[in-house]
């Protein structure tokens, strides 16, 4: 099956019970048994539920592997995958990550006794140098938030298995429409799928997909023992929002693309960051290991004027200031006092999250309305 196809049936069995088309919401905690131990595969829904058995599918079938897992948000499955280690591993992060990862593995993690070094990526020797014998994760995140830095996940991929590192990618930019980490060497994706695969603002979940049997039977172990699930009525709209995963990506694309343009000859603004630019220092890895840019976005306004962005972003009418990305609808946001406020100051103005910096999460509306919008914003 080829993607637009499966979005729409991977991993779907059509319901025993009356051939519904759509998963049946099994709101349910428990399962009937005719004699103890005798049941249908589902005993109790922290462990297994039909509907999100479905959704776990649909991640699998997307990401192109062979185990998907579906969590109650995108921070209880990174805390799943965490839940691997133990006192004295080491992790290699990427040192441009989203602000909630961070804060997990900075004031939660690092007090189990888990290390953690955040690293500069876009030149993967600068990895290597941080490798030793407790090093058991490396943690990419490509695109990166909110700078837009392009990871190269196969250079990475060779580095780990030749040091036999377990490495996860954060795919919850470009979604695996645009790029597909498994196929790239990576064993763990992960997913915030409040983001784009959910699609329209209304479901908070997170997912993983492996290929791996026995990395697969520890993340369940993990869900199942730890707990951090989603709700039936959750998987049944994540589902139903990935089915259109494709078209709504590809406008997220031309919008995002139009826009990049737009912002880069405006006279207010000093830089934009958009993979897609030639110019972009990662630009020809973005090119080979994503299909096309995405709708993410950011950029910083001329002299660095704090006040100037923060009147921008009240300004917009179209694009509504909040948290979040990946929905149907335009997002803007301030990282330095939102999204990554988690973030020491200096912390954040190494990695380029200056105070004028601007985040766009461009949606699918009409991309004229959303110039239009972002031309009397700027004025
Ligand atoms: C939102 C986000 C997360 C966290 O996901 P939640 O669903 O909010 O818990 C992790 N990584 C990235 C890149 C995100 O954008």
């Amino acid at each position: 099956m080829k993607f637009n196809t499966k979005v729409i049936h991977g991993g779907q069995e059509h319901d025993l019970a009356y051939g519904a088309v759509m998963p049946p919401i099994y709101q349910t905690t428990t399962y009937a048994q005719t004699t103890p131990g005798g049941h249908k595969g589902y005993e109790y829904s922290r462990t297994h539920n039909p509907t999100r058995h479905a959704l776990e599918s649909a991640f699998a079938s997307i990401e192109n592997g062979k185990y998907g897992l579906a969590f109650g948000s995108g921070l209880a499955a990174i805390d799943a995958v965490m839940k691997l280690l133990k006192p004295g591993d080491e992790v290699i992060s990427t040192n441009n990550l989203y602000g909630g990862s961070y804060r997990l593995f900075t004031k939660i993690f690092q007090d189990f006794g888990i290390k953690f070094h955040f690293v500069e990526m876009e030149n993967v020797s600068h990895i290597e140098t941080y490798i030793n014998d407790n090093t058991k994760l490396i943690w990419v995140e490509t695109p990166t938030n909110p700078m837009m830095n392009i990871i190269d996940i196969q250079a990475v991929s060779i580095l780990s298995k030749k040091h036999h590192i377990l490495l996860a990618v954060d795919n919850t930019f470009a979604t695996p429409y645009l790029q597909q980490p498994l196929e790239l060497g990576a064993d763990i994706v992960m997913h915030s799928a409040t983001k784009y695969l959910g699609g329209h603002s209304d479901v908070v979940m997170g997912g993983l997909v492996v290929n791996d049997k026995a990395l697969a039977d520890k993340l369940y172990f993990i869900q199942n023992a730890s707990g951090a699930i989603c709700g039936p009525q959750d998987s049944f709209l994540v589902l139903r929002g990935i089915k259109t995963l494709h078209v709504r990506m590809q406008r997220h694309c031309e919008n995002g693309k139009a826009i990049a343009y737009f912002l880069k000859t405006h006279p207010k603004i000093d830089k934009v960051f958009w993979p897609g630019f030639e110019d972009h220092p990662n630009h020809a890895i973005a090119k080979s290991q994503m299909k096309d840019f995405g709708g993410m976005l950011s950029f910083t306004i001329t002299g660095n004027d704090y006040k100037q962005a923060i009147k921008t972003v009240e300004n917009l009418k179209v694009f509504t200031l909040a948290e979040s990305l990946g929905g149907v609808e335009s997002l803007c946001g301030h990282p330095a006092s939102m999204t990554h406020s988690s973030i020491p100051k200096s912390e954040r103005e190494k990695i380029g999250i200056v105070d004028s910096l601007i985040r766009l999460s461009v949606g699918i509306e009409d991309v004229d309305d959303l110039i239009a919008d972002l031309q009397q914003a700027l004025s």
